[in-house]
């Protein structure tokens, strides 16, 4: 019974590690060289797009639809400090001037399918 326990003790060894370093520094050198593949897709990140003072397509995230929106044009405090300087300048002829020019007005665009509000357009 002794006798087989030492035996056990002299056979069973540990066996050396032939290639736990290498394998280590490989494991490494992968990993470096998988990180930059990896990109982060701002996918997220949603884009206001640019609304113009015409209708601009846009998608709408009410009904989830591809739309062309609907531009209502909005007097501002800028219309009315045309206006007025305007009637100043030109006199009274002008005033409706700047009523009517689009580039003195907000442009406020909506889904025209479920109407939802998307964006004003400031000149
Ligand atoms: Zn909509």
């Amino acid at each position: 019974m002794k006798d087989n326990r030492g035996k056990k003790y002299t056979d069973g060894r540990p066996l050396p590690p032939p290639y736990s370093e290498e394998e280590s520094q490989a494991k490494a050198a992968t990993a470096v060289t998988a990180a930059p593949t990896v990109t982060v897709l701002p996918g997220a990140v949603v884009v206001q797009p640019a609304f113009s003072s015409e209708p601009s397509k846009t998608y709408c995230k009410s009904c989830h639809a591809e739309i062309v929106t609907n531009v209502k044009f909005k007097n501002t405090t800028k219309t009315h400090m045309f206006a007025a300087g305007l009637c100043f300048i030109g006199g009274l002829l002008c005033v409706w001037i700047p009523y009517y020019v689009k580039s003195c007005r907000n442009a406020d665009h909506y889904c025209p399918n479920c109407g939802a509000y998307l964006g004003t357009y400031v000149p």
